[in-house]
């Protein structure tokens, strides 16, 4: 805050939120919670009068809770803590109306967004950020070879992944499942394909991205590609042994002083010398700590450059319209002399599931 002068930072129940002070809150929704911290080290709560215990218990000692009443609104608690600020950042995932009533509130006031002062903090994980990802990796590791067992032909995409779902929750009981996508056949040519009901057929592939978030808020990510018995098209292993060269090859190009784009580069480079250029839809991959996406993101004309501790996902992909598609994903963190996998590096040949 004191590099960007910034005056007041103001947070509401998210990431931001969780990764300075440990408290998180699922549904204060319209109601205003926020914290807030001044550039001179002082720090506050804004607190609907329903939730004061729960922010009291992870309260600093002395941080004073300023709690507002249905009957009153949350406009003069806000007014008041920001009294002064001329530089204000905003939580940039907060509800769009709290960001209107701020600048009501303060119209003379600029306002930055939040993750200006936050993204070089939790971009770059420490040893025990690194540990929980680690854990949080090795839970839908240790679930891949079942995964690939579920996709049997006559199952439906939703049958697939509510066994998944069940299959990770039973591995770490504690953790939530973030999210599942089981995408098949010519569903798997959609990258963010939303499972369905479609019945899983021999020769399908099937597409399985998932991830569980740690006790500590902690997330993992990986994507499988898989074939329920050999794969209907020839091409099929063609496509997935090229995603997975292009995936070893944006590997061995992390190292600290690399630009983020450097690694989207070398992962596209082999897709394009085999010529799927065009059906590579998307950037390479995207930061992973408290969110499932956050910065850094490995993409075209990010010249930001890896930092020791920085953990994202390497996920080329190729993608068939009306065919199929394959995507390999794996998490790694930038270490001193490279790239630190948490996760099993990702099958080099096509698994095959039973067909029955
Ligand atoms: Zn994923
Ligand atoms: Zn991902």
């Amino acid at each position: 805050m004191e590099e960007k002068q910034v005056d007041a930072l103001v947070l509401t129940p998210g990431a931001s939120m969780f990764y300075l002070s440990g408290f998180e809150h699922g549904h204060a929704a319209e109601r205003l919670l926020a914290l807030i911290v001044r550039r001179n080290g002082s720090s506050s709560w804004i607190v609907p009068a329903m939730n004061v215990p729960q922010v009291a218990a992870h309260a600093l000692p002395g941080q004073p809770i300023r709690s507002w009443a249905d009957g009153e609104g949350f406009l003069p608690a806000l007014r008041d803590a920001i009294g002064g600020a001329k530089e204000i950042a905003f939580d940039d995932e907060a509800r769009a109306a709290f960001l209107m009533d701020l600048t009501q509130l303060a119209p003379h006031s600029r306002i930055h967004q939040a993750s200006e002062i936050l993204r070089g903090l939790r971009m770059c994980k420490d040893v025990d950020e690194l540990v929980r990802l680690r854990m949080a990796g090795k839970v839908v590791d240790d679930t891949i070879p079942l995964a690939v067992a579920l996709c049997r032909a006559g199952q439906r995409e939703s049958d697939v992944e509510a066994d998944l779902r069940r299959a990770l929750l039973a591995q770490a009981p504690g953790c939530t499942v973030a999210f599942t996508i089981v995408a098949s056949g010519p569903n798997a040519a959609l990258p963010h394909h939303e499972t369905g009901q479609r019945l899983l057929q021999k020769g399908d592939v099937v597409i399985l991205d998932f991830g569980i978030r740690e006790t500590g808020g902690y997330h993992s990510d990986i994507t499988v590609t898989c074939s329920v018995g050999e794969p209907a098209e020839p091409e099929v292993r063609q496509v997935y042994q090229t995603v997975w060269a292009a995936q070893q090859a944006a590997i061995a190009a992390v190292r600290p002083g690399v630009a983020c784009e450097a690694i989207d580069r070398a992962a596209r480079s082999v897709i394009e010398a085999a010529g799927y250029g065009k059906q590579f839809l998307h950037r390479t991959g995207h930061g992973l700590g408290l969110q499932v996406h956050e910065p850094p993101y490995m993409v075209a004309g990010n010249a930001e450059t890896l930092e020791e501790g920085m953990v994202f996902s390497i996920e080329p992909g190729i993608y068939l319209p009306g065919r199929f598609g394959v995507r390999l994903e794996i998490i790694a963190s930038v270490g001193a002399e490279g790239a630190t996998l948490m996760n099993a590096i990702s099958a080099a040949e096509l698994p095959l599931a039973k067909e029955s």
